[in-house]
Order: structure tokens, then sequence, then C-alpha cells
């Protein structure tokens, strides 16, 4: 199906922004900021999956938030790939896990992640999904700072006046 990204995004990030405001834990604010190309980006997704990916991200990025901050969407492309990142100023990602977290039950610290729930597929599953579409997704984050995650799906520029026809 070929949708609109930047407006998926909205529409996933409208409703975390909702479920991030009725938050009760006033220790805990976070703040979504949207970095995104003034033009419509145009790709061919399977929506269920794709939103399925972006759920993840933004989960993580909460989840392993525990101070709270700015989680970041950006979105850009290239001539052609569109690219697009969920940033966060976590507890970050130690270096030597880095290649590990996409594997399926892979959890960085045990104890803690245990703590907080889950089974370690949420990204084993992501990259699944953003394979089968051709694309990739990485990691680069430093302990203690944050967290960015990155998507690239392949892109093919669509004229806006042909976008109709
Ligand atoms: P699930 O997604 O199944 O609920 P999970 O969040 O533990 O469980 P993944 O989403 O696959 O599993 O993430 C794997 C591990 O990578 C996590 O347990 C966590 O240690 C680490 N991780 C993922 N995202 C982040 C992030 N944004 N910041 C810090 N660590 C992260
Ligand atoms: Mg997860």
């Amino acid at each position: 199906e070929l949708i609109n990204l930047n407006e998926l995004f909205n529409h996933v990030l409208d409703r975390f922004d909702m479920i991030l405001k009725t938050d009760d834990n006033p220790d805990k604010t976070y703040s979504i900021k949207r970095e995104f190309t003034r033009r419509d980006l145009w790709v061919e997704v399977d929506t269920d999956k794709f939103q399925q990916v972006l759920d993840n991200l933004m989960n993580n990025a909460i989840k392993y938030s525990p101070d709270g901050g700015t989680i970041t969407y950006r979105l850009l492309e290239t001539h052609n790939h569109v690219i697009l990142s969920v940033s966060d100023q976590g507890l970050g990602i130690p270096k030597k896990d880095l290649t590990h977290v996409f594997d399926r039950f892979y959890r960085v610290d045990k104890a803690r992640s245990r703590a907080q729930g889950g089974t370690g597929l949420g990204l084993a599953i992501s990259k699944e999904i953003i394979s089968m579409h051709g694309g990739r997704i990485w990691v680069d984050s430093k302990e203690g700072k944050g967290s960015v995650f990155y998507i690239s799906l392949p892109y093919e520029p669509i004229d806006e006046e042909d976008q109709w026809e």
C-alpha cells in the first residue's frame, strides 16, 4: 500500500503525545519533537507492520529513558532512500551490546530489563519487518547519553503532480 510517511508518523506520535500528557508521574517528563522534511514522502509499505515498528521504537525510547527527556523523530530523503530516526536521551547501550540488540531475546541488562517487562523480541521483529520492505535498521548509542535508531527504506521520489494518476 502506498502511504504518506509524514502522515503515518504524525498519527503514531499524536497517540503517544496523548498518553504521555496523561502520565501522572510528575518526575518523568517526556517531550516529543518532530523534524520532518516539508515535502510529503510516499512509500510502499505494509502499514500495520510498519506502524508496529514505529510503536516498538517509541516504546523502547520511553522505557529506557527512566528520567524522561526529549524523543526526536526525524524524517529525511536522499536521492533513493528515506531515512528515519528516533533519538532518546536515555540510558544508552554499551558498545559491546550494540550489534546484539536486534537478536531474538537479547536484552542488555537482564536484571534491569526483567524489572521493566518485555520479552526482548521487539527489535528482532522490527528488523524482520524492515528487511521485508527491503530496508535496513541500525543503532548508534552512547552509554548514559542516549540512543539513535535509524531505518532506511528504498524510495523513488514521486512527482507531486503524478501522484493521483
Ligand atoms: P520487548 O520489546 O519485547 O517488550 P525489549 O524492549 O527488552 O522487550 P527489544 O525492544 O528487542 O526488547 O530491545 C532489546 C534490548 O535492547 C532491550 O532489552 C534494551 O536492553 C535494549 N534497548 C532497546 N532500545 C533501547 C533504547 N532506546 N535505549 C537503551 N536500550 C535499548
Ligand atoms: Mg522493546
